[in-house]
């Protein structure tokens, strides 16, 4: 990964390029950010920039020995941690270096995914990742070995706020007596779990979400998708990449239409179309569902601004605007926030393979309860 794969940033970039010109680099790094942001690409494209032979003051080579190495994520001086469950490949006592030929993969196809898409890709069902102890001790055993090529040897850990108490004391013995010419890359979507004391040993450096245009801009190039298209999609995913380029792979599912009758029903009361909608929803394809919750996020967005008086910053137009005035004048400030932490709950539970029909169902009656109250 090299720094000018990764859209917009520049300052962030600059801070990292810099860092290494001066040879004042911080023995751990933490890159913090919200899923979908561009964190792990950044923090790859640093490890690589290290590790580059003929690096510019901007950028890796992209040519070198070093740099080609990366390009399958293959340089024996990289080691990855990350969030492993068991699985039918790996039946107990599961260690990252299992799951190595899916990681490179999954990271080579696109960098920007999160947690639940990675367990999926494993195959790891419902089941929570974690990083155990056992994987810290398999840590200490890799940073022993000394560097085969480098200056230096990488440790990069995705998640590290997915270690359980133990293996999170261990790593925090490991950053206190740093073995030599050894760097810490922590990857990190909630540095608020990580315990204070890992915190303080770390430079922490704060990725922001994509805007809007960056999105728009990576869909248009990258995946081909259309502007009208890319602007919509960009609305949807938040500044959430990964998010955006799952949407762009999807069958085009008309969302407005599917929330905008929904919350009439709800709003109505029409038990009888309440459960024949769930019916409805819960024979979509899990993405689909997502993404109508999603969208419904979307709506609360823009209903509480609209309640705000500030139509300027509304991102939507034509009938999707009308629709959304005619909510936000129904809906108190109140009720949009019920509404939305609904679906925010929902998008959890479904992530976690919630059964469609119960959870469709049971918070279309809790939103049909509170609207017209
Ligand atoms: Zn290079």
């Amino acid at each position: 990964m090299l720094f000018q794969d990764i859209i917009g940033l520049y300052e962030v970039k600059n801070t990292l390029t810099q860092a290494v010109q001066n040879q004042h680099i911080a023995h751990a790094l933490l890159f913090v950010g919200r899923e979908g942001c561009a964190n792990l690409p950044l923090a790859l494209a640093f490890a690589q920039y290290l590790h580059c032979e003929q690096r510019s003051p901007n950028d890796a080579c992209g040519r070198c020995a070093g740099c080609r190495k990366y390009e399958k994520l293959v340089h024996p001086d990289l080691h990855f941690v990350f969030p492993v469950a068991i699985t039918k490949k790996v039946a107990s006592k599961p260690l990252s270096q299992d799951y190595l030929p899916e990681w490179r993969k999954m990271v080579l196809q696109n960098p920007y995914f999160g947690l639940s898409d990675w367990l999926n890709f494993i195959e790891a069902d419902n089941k929570q990742g974690n990083i155990s102890v056992e994987e810290s001790r398999q840590i200490i055993q890799t940073l022993a070995l000394k560097t085969y090529e480098g200056e230096f040897k990488i440790l990069l850990m995705w998640l590290p706020e997915m270690m359980n108490g133990q293996a999170a004391n261990a790593l925090l013995k490991i950053l206190e007596e740093p073995p030599p010419k050894t760097i810490f890359l922590l990857v990190s979507n909630d540095s608020k779990s990580l315990l204070t004391t890992i915190i303080s040993r770390v430079q922490m450096v704060q990725i922001p979400s994509f805007s809007d245009t960056d999105i728009q801009t990576y869909l248009i190039h990258n995946q081909g998708v259309s502007p009208e298209k890319a602007q919509d999609l960009a609305y949807l995913a938040d500044g959430n990449l990964s998010e955006a380029i799952r949407l762009s792979q999807e069958s085009p599912n008309d969302n407005h239409i599917l929330f905008r009758d929904w919350m009439r029903s709800c709003y109505k009361r029409d038990v009888g179309d309440l459960v024949s909608k769930t019916d409805e929803f819960a024979a979509l394809s899990k993405d689909a569902q997502k993404n109508l919750l999603l969208y419904g996020l979307g709506v609360c967005r823009e209903s509480l601004i609209m309640l705000a008086n500030n139509e300027k910053l509304l991102r939507l137009s034509g009938a999707k605007l009308d629709f959304i005035r005619g909510f936000a004048k129904t809906m108190s400030f109140e009720k949009i926030e019920f509404v939305y932490q609904q679906l925010n709950e929902a998008i959890y539970h479904l992530e976690r393979n919630a059964n469609a029909k119960i959870l469709f169902l049971d918070m279309s009656l809790q939103l049909a309860a509170r609207m017209r109250n």
